[in-house]
């Protein structure tokens, strides 16, 4: 069976700034703002008020469906706001706001599990809810209904750590400085599902295979393995690790537990290790702080919740012609426009662009030379959904399988025309999902209006 995917491309790695430099830990701000919506799905309800006193890692949002997960406080202090917030998604949203009194008082719910040998999946699932767990690799999907939706069907348990976006270092960094809390994690995962778990790796990172070899080794985990692969983007994304691992496709609209699969972050593996073994939720992300507007580039151990501002001035602040702010890798990323927008569960790297990095053009044109066809990995004609994007097509623009883009931006990054590509598919799907809502909440004021 095929195991290497179609596509893909090999931009220049940028790693070098970070991948030598070891995690600090950034003192927490004066002040965290902490959004109610940390994850894909539900927004959590607020269960604190202005002028409550919280503790580090109280409960300060209620998930409010299935697919939702908390928010826990990522400092103790006193609640001086509940309101809407600027959010690294670009819009306003509904926040808490504490000021941190520096004392980081824990709360009395963060207690480890007695017994983790004997932890069940749905156990396990249990512990990961209450702890706010979500995809930590950027999806931010809830990680307990990931584990429940995949008791009795996986026989195949991934560790992506395969991070291949350029610039991004926090990954190799807790492989490499804590293999214990990723081996752990893995071990509570093939625990839960009872099958082997496979880590999957890049071959530009050997140090952290020695690493985790040795951690493994040590552990006796005979169950668990590491899989070295080829680099090259998109590696990581969960279709392609899945391909790589096992030979298995996962087709169009399905997930990967419909081929026996469940892949987890490196970060929420290590997650679950320390919500198991000291119940602390997930209130702390490793960020890679790099790019070349970057004056000290840093891999920075961050409360969710700390501006963005307060994380650039940890690295010495932007450079002045800075033009550009990601969050996340260049690829995939998205822009920032407010420094004052907080770290989420999932902020794996901040990325600031200085001087003639710029290469947008006023004029972006297709000269139809097929090379973004050669490196779609999901075997997708982006010229063509282009086409139909750019015309407002939507029927058209899904039957060309728009929904199938996992947004990876090979294609972007190929274009000798420089076509705004990704994010063309990206507005065309939502176009889409708008036209849908608008026809669902059409059809049903006709239907009430039906029944009087
Ligand atoms: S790579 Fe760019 S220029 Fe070439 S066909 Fe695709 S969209 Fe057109
Ligand atoms: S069309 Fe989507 S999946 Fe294909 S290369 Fe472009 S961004 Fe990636």
């Amino acid at each position: 069976m095929a195991k290497a995917f179609f596509g893909g491309v090999h931009p220049n790695p940028m790693k070098d700034a970070t991948c030598g430099k070891a995690i600090e830990k950034l003192e927490a701000p004066d002040e965290v703002v902490i959004p109610m919506s940390l994850h894909i799905g539900a927004p959590c309800t607020p269960v604190v008020a202005v002028g409550d006193t919280v503790k580090l890692g109280q409960k300060i949002g209620e998930a409010t469906g299935f697919v939702s997960s908390p928010v826990h406080a990522s400092v103790s202090g006193t609640v001086v706001a509940v309101e809407p917030r600027p959010h690294f998604n670009g819009t306003d949203g509904m926040a808490v706001v504490i000021q941190n009194d520096h004392q980081d008082t824990l709360s009395e719910d963060v207690k480890p599990v007695e017994h983790p040998e004997s932890l069940t999946g749905e156990q396990l699932a249990e512990i990961v809810k209450n702890a706010g767990i979500v995809g930590c690799g950027g999806a931010t999907f809830p990680t307990h209904v990931k584990i429940l939706g995949g008791l009795g069907k996986v026989d195949t348990v991934i560790i992506n750590a395969a991070e291949c976006e350029p610039y991004i270092t926090s990954d190799h960094r807790i492989m490499l400085e804590m293999p214990e809390q990723l081996i752990g994690g893995a071990k509570l995962l093939a625990q839960a599902f009872g099958v082997t778990v496979h880590i999957g790796i890049e071959d530009n990172k050997m140090d952290a295979v020695e690493v985790l070899r040795n951690e493994i080794a040590k552990e006796g985990a005979s169950n668990i393995v590491v899989d070295v692969q080829h680099t090259r983007y998109p590696q990581g994304a969960e279709k392609q690790m899945i391909q790589a691992i096992t030979g298995r496709q996962v087709p169009g609209g399905k997930l990967p537990a419909d081929v026996g699969c469940a892949v987890f972050n490196v970060d929420t593996t290590a997650a679950i290790y320390r919500a198991v073994t000291t119940g602390m939720p997930l209130i702390r992300r490793i960020v890679t702080v790099t790019g070349s507007g970057t004056n000290e580039p840093k891999n920075l151990e961050v409360r969710v919740g700390t501006p963005l501002k307060c994380v650039f001035d940890a690295c010495g602040g932007v450079k002045e012609n800075t033009f550009k702010i990601l969050m996340g890798g260049p690829m995939m990323g998205n822009a920032q426009y407010n420094l004052d927008a907080p770290i989420g569960k999932a902020t794996n790297a901040l990325l600031a662009f200085a001087g003639d990095e710029e290469k947008t053009v006023d004029h972006p044109v297709c000269i139809r030379c097929g090379k973004c066809v050669t490196v779609c990995p999901m075997h997708l004609e982006p010229l063509i959904m282009n086409m139909y994007a750019s015309k407002n097509r939507l029927e058209e623009l899904e039957a060309a399988n728009v929904f199938d883009c996992i947004e990876c931006g090979s294609c972007s990054y190929i274009c000798p025309g420089r076509v705004h590509l990704v994010h063309n598919f990206r507005t065309g799907k939502q176009k889409i999902n708008n036209q849908r809502a608008a026809a669902k909440a059409a059809a049903e004021a006709a239907e009430k209006a039906e029944a009087k």
